[in-house]
């Protein structure tokens, strides 16, 4: 695929003329694609007479409006490489990211001016602040739709050009830019779109954030690229999220298991409407199976179906096609993507491939793979090997048909006595506690230097409390004894990327904390 991402995804635009492309979720303000098409060109145009120059990095730093994709397709198209911020960034997180990749434009909105103006202030060599909205003494967006100059005629190399800079979730480590081309996205776009189909008349629901790659592609790019609407939420609110399902008749959902786990558990979903669904797709961690299933069996949908990928990998490798998800067995990730390879090597011996059923690293390798980390090449070589392989630090399996399991990361997995022990398992085994709300699972080291399982458990308020015994007896009778949990520390809330991702360094930190 040789297009620049911004012709990849709204090639078709013209053809959806009038259909709503996107819908503010909550004051119901629509822009057509016949808007986003004219009007993403019309801001390219005002961001070149403003000053970007192809190859420059535009910092795009917004919660999800319907503004944002407008915002990005014309960065792209001036030739801009957009690096996407978490609006809730603190000026010093934003700043570092801003240094990191030499950002010389910030695009923002009013209400997280401040942030941008400190993080510019802390940051040096950013060129302009322009905002979305408007502010007194920036430039405005919705003033370059008025722009008459003619549209930037830049010449993207689709192979070469870095499209997209995101920053990966920082879960395990500092976050990293990942350089992805306008190719590499696109490519993956065209290789999941036969897979997860939805075009005029399905309404997709963005919650989870344009920011990180999963919203980016599955929220943004994928159904604007087919026709669909895209019903925009700021946040996540559970009550909102409902109302918006039920409002807008949405039709399908791409959610991370957070939001399957208040789907399937939460006694406010009883009160809406939500028979307008007709599939939930999750990914960004791991989901288990009989939580998953709880979720269908009380939405009445077919089986959540999963997608597997990452930052560094455009970012989808596996997925369960849409007309597929009655057939997929229970808690598969789904079955690789076309014109990719995947190799499943043994965590003890890395050289060495594994069969069905074995668990070991999965490798990577296809037109997908991120150009690189900007700006540390050692980082890059350590993800991916001379071969063009990339290691992604997650263990799975594939069963004899060829579909994934996800087991849990390499670094997360609890060594006990020899043994391996994932968090994710134990998660989803607390989960299925009626007193448990929700739990995550860290290793910490005991008194005899044995690293052990330790749950961190929010109780259900609606239901009794069990004790840290309980607990630890409950998983204690339905796991092999290596895997019990040895501490419970009842907690209010599990801390969650913004992806939907346990954060168990803050876990882990909490309890390094001198007591
Ligand atoms: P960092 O690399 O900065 O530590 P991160 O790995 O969380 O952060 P992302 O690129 O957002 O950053 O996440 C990719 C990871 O998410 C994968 O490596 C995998 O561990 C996890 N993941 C994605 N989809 C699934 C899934 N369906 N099941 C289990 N885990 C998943
Ligand atoms: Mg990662």
């Amino acid at each position: 695929v040789e297009l620049p991402i911004h012709d990849a995804v709204l090639g078709r635009a013209a053809e959806f003329g009038g259909t709503p492309a996107l819908i503010d979720g909550t004051d119901g303000t629509t822009l057509t694609y016949e808007q986003v098409d004219r009007f993403h060109r019309r801001v390219a145009a005002g961001l070149a007479e403003a000053g970007v120059r192809k190859g420059d990095v535009l910092a795009l730093h917004s919660p999800n409006t319907i503004a944002f994709p407008t915002a990005f397709y014309a960065a792209t198209r001036a030739g801009a490489s957009v690096t996407t911020v978490h609006p809730l960034a603190t000026a010093e997180e934003f700043a570092k990211q801003l240094k990191d990749c030499a950002a010389r434009w910030i695009v923002t909105v009013s209400p997280l001016l401040d942030t941008a103006r400190r993080a510019a202030g802390l940051a040096g060599g950013v060129r302009e602040i322009l905002v979305c909205d408007s502010a007194p003494g920036h430039r405005s967006l919705i003033d370059m739709l008025a722009s008459t100059a003619p549209e930037p005629a830049v010449g993207i190399d689709p192979v070469e050009d870095v499209a997209v800079l995101p920053y990966s979730s920082g879960t395990t480590g500092t976050p990293k830019g990942v350089m992805l081309t306008h190719r590499q996205i696109a490519t993956n776009l065209a290789q999941l779109q036969p897979l997860i189909t939805t075009g005029p008349g399905d309404r997709i629901l963005a919650v989870l954030p344009f920011f990180h790659i999963y919203g980016l592609t599955a929220l943004m790019n994928a159904p604007l690229r087919q026709g669909a609407t895209v019903v925009v939420l700021p946040r996540f609110d559970l009550e909102t999220f409902l109302a918006a399902v039920q409002n807008h008749r949405i039709t399908g959902l791409y959610v991370a298991p957070p939001i399957v786990l208040a789907l399937a558990k939460h006694p406010l979903v009883a009160q809406y409407d939500l028979s307008s669904l007709k599939h939930v797709v999750s990914a960004a961690a791991p989901l288990d199976a009989a939580l998953a299933a709880a979720c269908s069996r009380r939405l009445g949908l077919p089986p959540v179906g999963q997608a597997y990928g990452m930052t560094e990998l455009s970012p989808g490798t596996h997925v369960v096609p849409l007309d597929a998800m009655r057939e997929a067995p229970p808690g598969t990730v789904g079955k690789l993507i076309a014109g990719t390879e995947m190799r499943i090597v043994s965590l003890d011996d890395p050289g060495r491939d594994l069969g069905p059923g074995e668990s070991g690293e999965i490798l990577i390798r296809g037109p997908q793979v991120m150009k690189g980390y900007l700006g540390r090449p050692d980082a890059t070589t350590a993800m991916i090997d001379p071969d063009g392989w990339l290691h992604t630090g997650d263990v799975g399996h594939v069963d004899e048909h060829g579909w994934l399991f996800v087991v849990d990361r390499v670094k997360e997995l609890i060594k006990y006595k020899g043994f391996q022990v994932a968090p994710a398992e134990l998660e989803a085994l607390l989960l299925t506690h009626p007193g448990i709300a929700d739990a995550a699972v860290v290793g910490v080291y005991d008194e005899d230097g044995n690293e052990v399982p330790h749950a961190h458990v929010v109780r259900q308020p609606s239901a009794p409390q069990p004790t840290e015994g309980e607990v630890m007896m409950y998983v204690a009778e339905r796991v092999a004894p290596y895997k019990r949990v040895r501490r419970v520390t009842f907690v209010d809330a599990v801390p969650r990327a913004a992806s939907g991702k346990i954060l168990r360094r803050e876990l882990r930190a909490a309890h390094k904390e001198p007591s």
